[in-house]
């Protein structure tokens, strides 16, 4: 049972969310001004991917940028004001068959929730290499601004050749002596001004039409350390081994859409679908925003865009259910 800042001790609730990224905040910050007390259940990653970037530059209303923690923390506190409330907790399991919905938290708690609001954004990519599961935590990271600090003066490879491999390598050079980038291709699906900027990097180098086959490294008395990656140039077949003592993937991310497979509708690679235009679901009074539900945008702005509009739809579907009740009960 959860106490919310209104003093109401319920696990009923009109709204819940699932997620706490800007898309989840977002949806909390309207449910909230709409008097809805949402409930948001911020998993194990509050605030979202953007807890784990350094400065954001493209959130509009903040001139010189702002860090992408402290957005978060804004956010979350704007959406406090109103009234909403958070459990630090996963949600494993729902039960949408019928509403109020049924949704288990991973302390196997049970809410109800009359609308639910999905936001539960995406995950790092990874390359599958059996070496990367090894070394992973110990020299294999997907995250920069979390592990960049370890590689202090060392040699550090990035994958990948979207904007978050040129931020990821543009960041670990405050830390790294020489960071390469590996990308498959020879050309990158990052934004000219994010290449720009890593190109015109002294410490980044690049490394085209080349795939990492294995991550090399040493395990002593339970010591694990990455000495280098073994690379394949797509081009020559020639194998070799490129020496580094971090390895970053910045492939991409999916989304965390595994609790609704079977219930609700997704595409071939799990992003929930929304109908045109809306945020609602196949299922009447589930709604989907932010990363979890957009393959092609995938900016916080956005994602705080589609966040309102699921509020905005979760309000009107409440108001209308209201309204078909009183009328059932007035026939
Ligand atoms: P992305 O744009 O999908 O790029 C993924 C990159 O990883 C591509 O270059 C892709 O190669 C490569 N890749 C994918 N799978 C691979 C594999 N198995 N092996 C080797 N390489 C692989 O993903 P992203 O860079 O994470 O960006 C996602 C979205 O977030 C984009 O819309 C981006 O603009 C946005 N973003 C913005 C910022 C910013 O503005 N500050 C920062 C980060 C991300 P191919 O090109 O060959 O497919």
């Amino acid at each position: 049972m959860e106490i919310n800042r209104n003093g109401a001790h319920t696990n009923y609730h009109d709204v819940v969310i699932i997620g706490s990224g800007p898309a989840g905040l977002t949806a909390a910050l309207y449910a909230g001004r709409a008097n809805l007390k949402p409930l948001i259940f911020e998993g194990h990653q509050p605030g979202g991917q953007l807890t784990i970037t350094t400065e954001v530059e493209n959130y509009p209303g903040f001139e010189h940028g702002i860090q992408g923690p402290e957005l978060m923390d804004i956010m979350r506190k704007q959406a406090y004001r109103f009234g909403a409330c958070s459990v630090f907790r996963n949600i494993i399991k729902v039960d949408l068959s019928k509403r109020p919905f049924k949704i288990m938290d991973e302390e196997d708690k049970e809410y109800f929730a009359e609308t639910l609001i999905i936001s539960t954004g995406a995950s790092s990519k990874w390359l599958g290499l059996e070496s990367e599961k090894i070394f992973m935590g110990y020299g294999v990271s997907s995250c920069a601004t979390c592990d960049g600090f370890f590689f202090r003066g060392m040699k550090v490879v990035v994958v990948g050749g979207g904007d978050t491999a040129m931020e990821e390598a543009n960041y670990l050079t405050r830390h790294a002596s020489e960071v390469i980038v590996i990308h498959r291709r020879e050309e990158m699906r990052a934004s000219k001004i994010m290449q720009d900027r890593a190109k015109s990097n002294p410490k980044i180098r690049f490394v085209f039409n080349t795939v990492v086959e294995e991550v090399l490294g040493k395990i002593e008395d339970d010591k694990k350390t990455v000495t280098g990656v073994s690379v394949k140039n797509l081009k020559t077949n020639e194998v070799s081994v490129i020496d580094c003592s971090g390895f970053f993937v910045a492939i991409g991310h999916e989304p965390n859409s595994g609790i609704f497979k079977e219930v609700l509708d997704m595409d071939e690679t799990g992003y929930l679908i929304t109908k045109k235009s809306t945020s609602e679901t196949n299922v009447e009074g589930v709604f989907a925003c932010g990363d979890v539900q957009d393959s092609y945008y995938r900016q916080a702005v956005t994602a705080a865009g589609t966040g309102c509009m699921a509020a905005i739809d979760a309000e009107r579907f409440l108001e209308l259910k209201e309204y078909e009740e009183q009328l059932a009960v007035s026939s």
